[in-house]
């Protein structure tokens, strides 16, 4: 194995929640607090090489880069909209890209995560997912997309405020991945993002939801829906015919009572596919009674599909029929929209070759 090839095969620090890497460290031959001293490093210094961890001893810094990597993302591509909306391709160990975009709202700035490379899911709607699914992110790669835009907001003195997992891939299939992400953006030795500002969608793996029930974690939870019958969602999300929509719904019933918490419901709107006002009654008739939130996404163009947008009369048309059937619903402000904006866009476009490999 050549030098490059050694590196490539090195875990990411960012890998490791604080007690794994404590662990790691006592099995090393090294006091266990060193751990805090790391994380310190790595998520409130931001430091971008193990050499400038002053505090620790040479020879610990040396046995921290022979085994693990701290740099996992080269930045390809950063454009910023007029709206301050800023979008990240970045560059992987191993030639492949993601994307990761920062969001600017009036509460705080939010960064949108990847957790694959690519998706296999297969919804009709989505460009991630015309080039399969290439590989799944470590959990330290997408706490890297994390510390990479804190560290773009240093500049400004700004902070990631919200993280939210709904870039590139599905998130419950890569659970475990998902799962330590999550625990070390919360952690407060770690980037110390509450568990309230980070929301997570699953496009509907019915096991995982039943499994992410069970953490009792006080994270947001959003379903991607899309549709109000069955018929439909399997045409737009063709996972509806493995996990079916009543299943689905049962599913989601069961996390609400075990975790008390509201479930938010994305609803992308489909020019004449899915928003009319019989799509909303239905829809309403769907969530009656259930602690939940409906997000209407108006949906942006994507080349390589034939959706249309909803005109504006009809989404406002949409969200009071809901509103008048006594569903909670809010309409997503669109940003980004002059930077490829939908999930995917310009990782496609910037990397046609890749997704053909
Ligand atoms: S919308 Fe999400 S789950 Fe569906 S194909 Fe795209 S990335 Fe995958």
């Amino acid at each position: 194995m050549n030098n490059k090839e050694e590196e490539q095969q090195k875990p990411s620090i960012y890998s490791l929640q604080l007690h794994e890497l404590k662990e790691w460290l006592t099995a090393n031959g090294e006091k266990a607090f060193r751990a805090e001293q790391i994380f310190d490093w790595l998520y409130k210094k931001r430091a971008d090489s193990f050499e400038e961890m002053s505090n620790l001893s040479k020879g610990m810094r040396q046995k921290l880069d022979e085994n693990f990597k701290l740099t996992t993302l080269t930045t390809a591509i950063q454009q910023t909209s007029a709206d301050g909306t800023i979008k990240f391709l970045f560059e992987l160990h191993d030639g492949y890209s993601i994307e990761t975009v920062l969001m600017r709202h009036e509460y705080g700035n939010s960064v949108c995560v990847t957790t694959q490379v690519g998706c296999r899911i297969g919804c009709t709607f989505c460009a991630s997912t015309l080039g399969g699914l290439k590989r799944h992110l470590e959990a330290g790669e997408i706490v890297a997309q994390v510390v990479k835009v804190q560290k773009a907001l240093d500049e400004t003195d700004e902070r990631v405020s919200s993280v939210v997992i709904m870039g590139i891939g599905e998130p419950f299939d890569n659970y475990d991945n998902m799962l330590s992400f999550l625990k070390i953006i919360n952690h407060d030795e770690g980037l110390n993002i509450g568990a309230r500002h980070i929301t997570v969608s699953t496009s509907g793996i019915i096991p995982k939801i039943y499994q992410f029930a069970d953490e009792n974690m006080q994270i947001n939870f959003a379903i991607s829906l899309h549709a109000p019958n069955t018929e439909l969602r399997s045409r737009l999300m063709p996972i509806n015919k493995a996990y079916k929509l009543d299943d689905l719904m049962k599913a989601v019933r069961y996390y609400i009572d075990k975790t008390g918490r509201r479930i938010s419901f994305e609803y992308g709107l489909f020019g004449k596919v899915n928003d009319q006002i019989e799509h909303a009654e239905e829809l309403a008739n769907l969530l009656k009674g259930l602690k939940c939130h409906v997000n209407l996404i108006p949906v942006n163009y994507v080349p390589e599909r034939d959706y249309v947008r909803t005109p504006k009369d009809q989404i406002f048309a949409f969200e009071k029929a809901l509103k008048n059937r006594g569903i909670n619903v809010t309409i997503r402000r669109e940003q980004g929209h002059d930077i490829d904006a939908a999930c995917g866009q310009l990782r496609a476009k910037a990397r046609k070759e890749e997704l053909k490999s």
